[in-house]
Parts: C-alpha cells; sequence; structure tokens
C-alpha cells in the first residue's frame, strides 16, 4: 500500500509532519481556537493518522449547537473510526505465507520448522556433518517439507501417518515410479482433513523449495462439492481459493475450467477445481487439455468398473499423482481391485489382459470345486503375491480408532407395533396386491407398492390421499381411518412408530438440554414432523436440498450452538446428510429404513463424531413384522455382501422373486420382533436374555450379539425406559466402547 520513499523525500516527510504537530499542539492562533474546542469533544485523534488532517473543521457550529444528535451522531462516528484498518481489496490476505522461490542469501530454509513442537516432518533431507556443509551448496541443498503447524496442530495420530503414507505415495517414495494410493479410512476418521493437509503441503513445498504441484483436481459424487469447498476453507481460510464447479450452462462451466487449466506459474489463482463425477465426464474435452500435478476422486470405488465412462475420462486426465477415496471396504473382487489400482498406479498390476493372466486365472482356478490340491496351492499363493502388491498402496483404518476419542454412543434398534388403522390398511392392501397374482404380474408395481407400504408404516397421513383417489390397492380404505379423522393435525397414536417419537421427544425436550436429529427417507414424512413440531411448540429446522450452501452452513451453526433454541433438525436420508457436521445434537431418530445401509450410515454419523461431547443416543425405529422389518434384514445381510441398491423398479424385479415378494408384503402380527425371531437366540428365554452379548461385541456387531430386550430392564438409556410403553414390541441395543473415565 504505502511505497517506500527515497531517503530524501523521507526527510520532507518527517519535517512537514512535525510542522503539523506543532500546528496541532500549539493552539495560540485565534483562527485554531473552534477547532480546538470541536476536538476536544472528538477526541477521535488517537484512531487518526498523523498524515491527515482532522475534519472537524467542517460546520462546528451544528456540532456545538445540537448535544442530542452530537451525542448519538458521535457514536456512529466513533463506531466507523474504531474499525481496524481493512485492505480494500477483498480476500487479499498479504503476509499470512511466505512466498516461495524468493532467493534468500545462503542455506535454503524449509517452509515451516521442522523441530517446532508437534511438527509432521513428511520429508526430511540427509543430515549433513558441518564439515560436509562446507562442502556442500546449501544453497541448492533440499530442505525439509513440514506440514503447516495450523493443519498439524489439529491433526490426530493416525491422520497424521495417513498424511505421510499419502504424501510418500504421491512423490514416489513408497514404491519407485508410481505415484497413487488408496486411502480408504472408514467414515469419520477425517480422510477429507487428511487430503487438505496433503494437498496444502503439495501446493507449498518440496525438498526443491517449491511447489510440488501448482493445480489440484478433486472429483467427488456433486452433493459433496459444497462440502469439499467448505472443508478447504474451514481448514485454510483464505489461504487458498477453490473453484468449485457443480452448475451453470455449459458455457460457462466450460469457461471456468478452461481458465483453471490454463492457469500456470507457483501461484495460482484458484489452485483447486472442486468437481463432481458428472460434471467431470461432460467436460473432460476441456480438462484433457493439460496437466494437473495431483487429483483425488472421492468415493472412488464408483471407479470399480473400468468400462463406465467416468472411469476413462479420469484416466485421460493428464495427473500423474492419483489418490482414490473410499470409506468402502474393497470387496473381495478381483476386477474391482484391479480397476482401481489400475487408476491410481496404472500398470502396477500390467494391462486387463497380464493381470487375468497372471492373478485372476489361477486365483479363480484354486477357487474352483474341482481344484486340484496344486491349484489350490498356486491360487493361495498368487492371492497372498497380490495383497502383498496392493497393500503398499492402500491404506485403511476403521472406525474403532475413534472411540478413543469420542464419548460412549449407545445404538438402539426399536420395534414400534403398527396402531389398528395401520393394521387394517396393511392388511386390505398386501390382500389387494397379493390376489392378482401371477398373471397380473405385469401391472403389478412392486416398488409402487413397497413404497406404499413403508409410508404407511409411518402414519397413516402418509397414504391418505391415496385412499381419498381410491388408487390401487387403497379403493376401500378410505372407511378404515377413524371417524374425526384429520389431516389438520397429527394424531400420532394412529402410527405406533410416530407415538414413540412423540414421546421420546416430550422426555428429552423436558429431561434435558439434548438436541435431536430427526432422519426420514421421505419429505412426506419430514412434513408431518413439521406440523407435528408445530403442534408441540417445538423449534426446528429442516435441512431442504435446495438450500444455498451459505445458507446450509448457517442453519447448521446455528443449530450446534447449545444457546440457540432449534430442538430439532430434520434431515432427508437420501438429499445427503453426509459431511452435515450436526454434533449440537446427541441424539438422533432414523425413523425408518433405507435400502442401501449406506445411507443410513451416513445419516446417523451426524453427531457421533469429532467435537461431540456428550453420550450420544441413536435410535432406530421400525415398525413390527412389517415390510421394515424385512428391509432392516436385507440391509444387514447387504452389510456383509456386495452393496446393492434397490432405487427402481429393475432393481426389485432383479432382487426378489415372486415368492419373496410375497413374503416381503405379508404382515408377521404375531411377533416382538421378526429379526429376533430369525436368529433363533439361544441368549434369551421366554423373552427374557439370560445371557448378555460376548464380550468385546459393539454396536458394530451383529445385531444378534447386541442386548436383547422384550422389556424396559435393562437399557441403558433413562429416556427410552421412560418412553417404553405399549407400541413397543422389542429393542436391540448396544454401546460403542466402555468409556475410560478421564478426569
Ligand atoms: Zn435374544
Amino acid at each position: 500500500m504505502r511505497r517506500s520513499l527515497a531517503p530524501s523525500k523521507i526527510g520532507v516527510l518527517v519535517e512537514k509532519r512535525k510542522n503539523e504537530e506543532n500546528e496541532e499542539w500549539q493552539p495560540k492562533s485565534k483562527k485554531q481556537h473552534s477547532k480546538q474546542k470541536a476536538l476536544a469533544l472528538y477526541c477521535p485523534t488517537e484512531h487518526l493518522s498523523p498524515f491527515r488532517h482532522q475534519f472537524t473543521s467542517v460546520k462546528p457550529a451544528i456540532v456545538l449547537s445540537d448535544a442530542a444528535s452530537l451525542s448519538s451522531h458521535e457514536e456512529l462516528i466513533k463506531k466507523i473510526l474504531s474499525k481496524p484498518f481493512k485492505v480494500p481489496i477483498p480476500n487479499y490476505q498479504g503476509g499470512l505465507s511466505r512466498a516461495l522461490g524468493v532467493r534468500r542469501s545462503g542455506a535454503r530454509q524449509p517452509l515451516h520448522d521442522p523441530h517446532g513442537e508437534g511438527a509432521l516432518v513428511l520429508w526430511a533431507p540427509q543430515e549433513l556433518s558441518a564439515h560436509q556443509q562446507l562442502k556442500t551448496d546449501m544453497e541448492k541443498y533440499p530442505v525439509h517439507v513440514v506440514v503447516d503447524p495450523i493443519l498439524s496442530k489439529v491433526l490426530r495420530p493416525h491422520q497424521r501417518e495417513g498424511v505421510k503414507f499419502m504424501y510418500d505415495c504421491v512423490t514416489g517414495v513408497q514404491i519407485e515410479d508410481n505415484y497413487g494410493c488408496i486411502m480408504a479410512d472408514e467414515m469419520g476418521l477425517g480422510k477429507t482433513l487428511q487430503c487438505v493437509a496433503l494437498v496444502w503441503t503439495l501446493l507449498r513445498q518440496s525438498p526443491e523449495c517449491c511447489p510440488t504441484v501448482t493445480k489440484v483436481v478433486i472429483v467427488c459424487p456433486s452433493s459433496l462439492v459444497k462440502n469439499w469447498h467448505n472443508e478447504l476453507s474451514k481448514w485454510l481460510g483464505n489461504r487458498i481459493t477453490a473453484m468449485a464447479v457443480d452448475s451453470g450452462s455449459k458455457s460457462e462451466i466450460d469457461r471456468n475450467l478452461g481458465h483453471f487449466m490454463s492457469q500456470c506459474g507457483r501461484r495460482t489463482q484458484f489452485p483447486v477445481l472442486i468437481i463432481s463425477y458428472e460434471t467431470f465426464r461432460l467436460h473432460a474435452a476441456v480438462l484433457h487439455k493439460g496437466e494437473v500435478g495431483l487429483v483425488i476422486c472421492d468415493e472412488g470405488h464408483k471407479l470399480k468398473n473400468s468400462e463406465n465412462l467416468t472411469y476413462q475420462a479420469l484416466t485421460q486426465l493428464r495427473a500423474k499423482r492419483r489418490i482414490l477415496l473410499s470409506g468402502t471396504p474393497i470387496q473381495n473382487d478381483l476386477l474391482e481391485y484391479f480397476s482401481l489400482l489400475h487408476f491410481v498406479n496404472k500398470g502396477m498390476l500390467g494391462t486387463a489382459l497380464e493381470f487375468k493372466k497372471r492373478f485372476e486365472n489361477p486365483i479363480l482356478r484354486g477357487r474352483d470345486a474341482d481344484a486340484t490340491d496344486e491349484d489350490h496351492r498356486k491360487g493361495k499363493e498368487k492371492l497372498a503375491e497380490l495383497l502383498a502388491i496392493v497393500n503398499r498402496c492402500i491404506i485403511r483404518r476403521t472406525q474403532a480408532l475413534l472411540t478413543k476419542y469420542l464419548p460412549v454412543k449407545i445404538e438402539h434398534v426399536i420395534c414400534c407395533s403398527l396402531s389398528g388403522t395401520q393394521q387394517a390398511l396393511y392388511q386390505k392392501f398386501v390382500a389387494s396386491m397379493l390376489s392378482r397374482g401371477e398373471s397380473k404380474r405385469d401391472t403389478f408395481s412392486s416398488l409402487a407398492a413397497i413404497t406404499s407400504l413403508k409410508k404407511l408404516c409411518n402414519h397413516p397421513d402418509l397414504v391418505y390421499d391415496k385412499c381419498v383417489e381410491r388408487a390401487e390397492g387403497f379403493s376401500d380404505s378410505l372407511a378404515l381411518y377413524p371417524a374425526d379423522y384429520t389431516t389438520k393435525v397429527v394424531k400420532p397414536e394412529l402410527s405406533g412408530k410416530v407415538q414413540v417419537l412423540d414421546t421420546l421427544l416430550a422426555l428429552v425436550k423436558m429431561t434435558t438440554t439434548d438436541k435431536v436429529v430427526l432422519v426420514s427417507n421421505y419429505t412426506q414424512t419430514l412434513d408431518l414432523f413439521e406440523k407435528l413440531c408445530r403442534q408441540r411448540g417445538y423449534q426446528h429446522v429442516r435441512l431442504d436440498g435446495s438450500m444455498s450452501i451459505k445458507k446450509r452452513a448457517k442453519v447448521v451453526e446455528s443449530f450446534n450452538d447449545p444457546s440457540s433454541p432449534e430442538f430439532i433438525f430434520m434431515l432427508s436420508s437420501k438429499a445427503g446428510g453426509c459431511g452435515l457436521n450436526l454434533i449440537g445434537a446427541n441424539r438422533l431418530v432414523m425413523f425408518d429404513p433405507d435400502w442401501n445401509p449406506a445411507n443410513d450410515e451416513q445419516a446417523m454419523a451426524r453427531c457421533w463424531r469429532d467435537g461431540q461431547r456428550k453420550p450420544c443416543y441413536i435410535y432406530r425405529l421400525i415398525a413390527t413384522g412389517t415390510i421394515e422389518e424385512k428391509i432392516f434384514q436385507r440391509q444387514t445381510h447387504k452389510k456383509a455382501l456386495s452393496s446393492c441398491v434397490v432405487d427402481n423398479e429393475a432393481d426389485v424385479e432383479r432382487h426378489f422373486s415372486l415368492g419373496e415378494l410375497r413374503e416381503l408384503f405379508t404382515l408377521n402380527q404375531a411377533t416382538r420382533s421378526d429379526t429376533h425371531d430369525k436368529f433363533k437366540c439361544q441368549r434369551c428365554v421366554n423373552n427374557i436374555q439370560v445371557r448378555g452379548p460376548p464380550e468385546g461385541s459393539d454396536c458394530n456387531s451383529d445385531l444378534s450379539q447386541w442386548h436383547h430386550a422384550a422389556d424396559k430392564k435393562g437399557l441403558a438409556d433413562v429416556i427410552l425406559k421412560q418412553a417404553w410403553g405399549p407400541a413397543v414390541t422389542f429393542a436391540f441395543h448396544h454401546k460403542s466402547h466402555d468409556q475410560v473415565k478421564t478426569v
């Protein structure tokens, strides 16, 4: 801002300043008198530059005549004047970080102190003795690469290890001539933060005292684009400006991407591009034009099929360093291994054909039922060989690590009975669907039927319209609603689950200071929750898919503030609660199960995460003996197998035979929990758990290894104990870990 002056000019300036000071502080002359009077009232001199003249001489008469207006006006001015000096260029952060490459005399210096407290050193030069130093040109000697302390001070031990691992991989230290890796930490371990630390280091440092990379592309599902943007600014503030590209016209996107690619030099305006997979694929041509230093693919298991267009568009990106992030363990599928590894470290496993010959064929032959002992041995050997290669560039840690830092989480699966109205509607619907039989299968929309039943399990309100319309399966059902039925108010007693929810909420509200996150699959259910909240006078917020990032962040921040009045945060499990940090709440209700366990897990991880200080309580509600229990059973089953999602009619056709559909629809009214029945549980006698869960089990274990409760005895959560009523038929519960008491 201020240019340096030639020595001669400084002299002049000092002289001038002296004169001004003399004028001001020697108010002898009459001409100066009124000005001094005004100054005495204003007294703002301390805020003003001594180089500037006061402006108080303007109309002093008014200032002196009206005492009242003076005081308020004075306040205003004071306020303006007391604001700290601001650089008039938005986002200017001059001086925050040292520019690289500035030639300094003597030895080169690392950007951050490698010997500082808690310093995370990613690379260190060979130590030189004093004698060696004399013989070495220290101006060319490599320097330490040290993670910026603003980040290393927040990294946990496993995250430090992760950053180091990725750094070693992308710099070719881990495996010679290979510059990629897979970071497969489970959700909640801070994959994003580890990447932020790596990216920031690579953009600023290298042993050669210059950036390792100048441009980074982060590719992720479109629901996470904003999240990445927020995370970067959360950890790095204005040190970095990322370009997030998700929506806009084709030409606008092309222009932005073109700008990103054309940047060059050490300090680019937008060193990081965040882009969705789809946008990447559609605009790949622009991105293929130049080179980027590093590409990070979030939710990278999307790339397990090397045939798809996104995969191909990404492989063609000229990026030497590649990181794939995935929270889902890689299935024991050989081709999946191949495509993921081939993406990050091309050629490490040879071409697809070579891979087939070298690994896939012998391994599969060894697994074959008629395999000879020799085949078997060879297959095993080859698998071990493959894993040895693979494990050198994959890092995966589980959530078990987290429990060390987090408060206890108690998870419940609560089976809730249907109300009489629900039961009647359910049975009528199912009977009508099943009576149509095989011949009408083609007009029988299984997915629509499943959706209707799931909605009915939530509350009869959700299918009321269908009954009025006399839609398929509901044509004679209107009469099943109570005589005084109205959609104007929510009647919790018409649904077992809503009844349990309503009680839980009331107890939490009245007996604790806790906040609650409410999750459902259906916007219609969220509408119903809102109605209920209004009835009960609960302040609530609802995350809307259409909300801008800014608004979203604001809503979340406000909710997380313990002093804010919002009691409930509503979330759709589909609209991607992923990435949301709702640690202001320590209780979470999953009101209905999703087909895809990943969706539910994402939603459940909103509260029990970094920063949470209170014990957490998760309540998953499922309607006893209904389709929900069956979805839930499939879900837990699916966890063990490969994940598949039932999202469309074709999936339903693929996953369910007619017999299975019949099974799925049948209402089992005679049970407390269909799921528990299926376990043929040996630990329970006459609905009493006589033997506790096995040692070492926790809420990640299979439900058969949780606590089983047919009554409220033995529940760890006081709130559920009090809420336990006729609508609850059974509960599974377990905790995350035994908390070590810390003083
Ligand atoms: Zn049991």
